[in-house]
């Protein structure tokens, strides 16, 4: 058989024994093992951010492709969680695998498809899977394209616009001239939150109200005029996909800078030097009062045992609060270096977890399982509603249409890119039902060994995984710390 050894590692974290060097050692010691033949070495490294960790490396790519065009046999790699942790990726592997377009064999014994042990690569999708993140980028980018042509994609205008066909018009009311008084008004040195009680005082209208939002306050809040005084909007430009969602379940929105603007789509409020003088003016208030809220990894979890005060994270080290802020007279407990503390706790956790009888652990990772299979439940609820949405809209776009808004060729360009998006969406969703399919044969006592080496392998210190072994940690007076654990 033609094998295809395939390395991975990410620079930022990586122990000696992990290494590119390790990995293709072990890989190569096993093909000449069992007498296969080398064809080539994928590598990717990966450095730097997470976010940077999901760019696939030219190495997997290839790999894929080698094996697409049947160059190669069989895949070796070192463990599974060295071939990806992106759940498309290795669904897709995964499906190659079962179409024998390839063979896997991991040398830490989870996958070995040439003996038709492939189970644990389903099981560990599910356990492991990264929050179904690529499907949404793919709802977002859906999004996008009805952005392109120009049309507003939101349920509801901005304050001073009303919606006709995903085009905006200048409302005739006295929200415009409001808008206008609230960029003048910050203009001439008012704060937000004095236009905000100023607006309430006189009982203008507020935008939910205007919107005819259920249970629509009549207080004006600072960051509605915030909101107001960044909304491109104003200045005719339409922008979409400003901000995504943040999971599935979460329906608040952060920026997101792959945000479209489309120029001049229709009738502004507000000069475009105006709105840049605003932005000015946030940008130089925001830097002259900066108020830094001080949290940190081990907030809420660790206190000092003399005094009771929480500890706090300054320059590196973590310090009791109580001392740091009345001096030693207060209390005299001493610091511990952040990287000790953290380094402690790592080999402290790994050290627990492998020690531990299975009742505990088991309940981690059932709970890992459940969380993530409840993820993928919603991601699958939210992409029937895409479907719908983008059903909706190609009827929307010929009734646009008909009334001669848009011309065929846009009507056109509608209907092509809704279709696409249908059909990624009808992919995402198979994909979804078939992993969630594998569900019912998890047997994870089975796996619980593997389960649990993979767990001692992944262990980064995050809030989640520290609030759930511990409990509390207590810094003595010598600077030492004492770790409460859960079990
Ligand atoms: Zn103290």
């Amino acid at each position: 058989m033609k094998a295809g050894i395939y390395i991975r590692v990410s620079t930022d974290k990586e122990l000696q024994e992990s290494s590119l060097e390790y990995q293709e050692a072990c890989c190569s010691d096993f093909i000449k093992g069992n007498n296969f033949e080398l064809y080539n070495t994928y590598k990717d490294v990966f450095t730097g951010t997470k976010t940077g960790k999901y760019n696939k490396g030219p190495g997997y790519k290839n790999l894929i492709n080698d094996a697409i065009e049947g160059k190669i046999d069989v895949i070796i790699a070192k463990d599974l969680s060295r071939i990806s942790r992106n759940t498309f990726e290795l669904e897709k592997l995964r499906d190659l695998i079962l179409s024998g377009k390839i063979h896997l064999i991991t040398l830490e014994g989870a996958v070995d498809s040439t003996k038709g042990n492939i189970h644990y690569l389903s099981t560990y999708i599910l356990i492991y899977s990264e929050e179904a993140r690529m499907i949404r980028v793919r709802v977002e980018q859906s999004k996008k394209t009805m952005a392109k042509n120009g049309l507003f994609i939101g349920s509801i205008a901005p304050y001073g616009y009303y919606c006709v066909k995903g085009k905006l018009y200048v409302r005739n009311d006295e929200s415009p001239k409001i808008i206008q008084y609230i960029f003048d008004s910050f203009v001439s040195g008012k704060s937000a939150e004095s236009i905000a009680k100023e607006l309430t005082e006189n009982n203008i209208a507020t935008p939910s109200q205007l919107s005819n939002k259920k249970g629509a306050s009549s207080k004006w809040q600072a960051s509605t005029i915030r909101k107001i005084l960044k909304n491109e909007h104003y200045i005719g430009n339409l922008v979409q996909g400003k901000t995504k969602s943040i999971n599935s379940t979460n329906k608040s929105r952060v920026e997101n800078s792959n945000y479209i603007i489309v120029e001049n789509t229709h009738e502004a409020i507000i000069s475009k030097e105006q709105f840049n003088l605003v932005k000015d003016i946030i940008n130089s208030r925001k830097s002259s009062s900066k108020v830094s809220r001080k949290t940190h990894l081990l907030s809420n979890l660790i206190y000092c045992e003399t005094c009771g005060k929480a500890i706090s994270l300054r320059n590196k080290d973590y310090i009791c609060s109580g001392r740091l802020k009345y001096g030693k007279k207060m209390c005299c407990t001493e610091k511990i270096k952040q990287i000790d503390l953290l380094n402690l706790l790592t080999e402290n956790i790994i050290d627990k977890i492998d020690n531990s009888d299975s009742d505990f652990l088991l309940n981690y990772i059932e709970e890992r399982l459940n969380k993530n299979i409840s993820k993928y439940k919603s991601t699958l609820n939210n992409l029937h509603m895409k479907k719908n949405k983008l059903e909706n809209r190609k009827k929307e776009a010929l009734n646009m249409h008909l009334d001669g808004c848009i011309s065929r060729d846009k009507y056109n360009i509608v209907v092509n890119e809704s279709d696409n998006d249908i059909n990624d969406t009808l992919k995402n969703i198979h994909s979804i039902e078939s992993m969630l399919s594998v569900k019912d044969k998890i047997d994870l006592s089975r796996d619980f060994d593997l389960l649990k080496s993979r767990i001692i392998k992944s262990v980064s210190l995050n809030p989640q995984i520290l609030n759930y072994f511990i409990k509390r940690i207590e810094i003595t007076n010598l600077g030492v710390p004492k770790i409460y654990y859960r079990f």
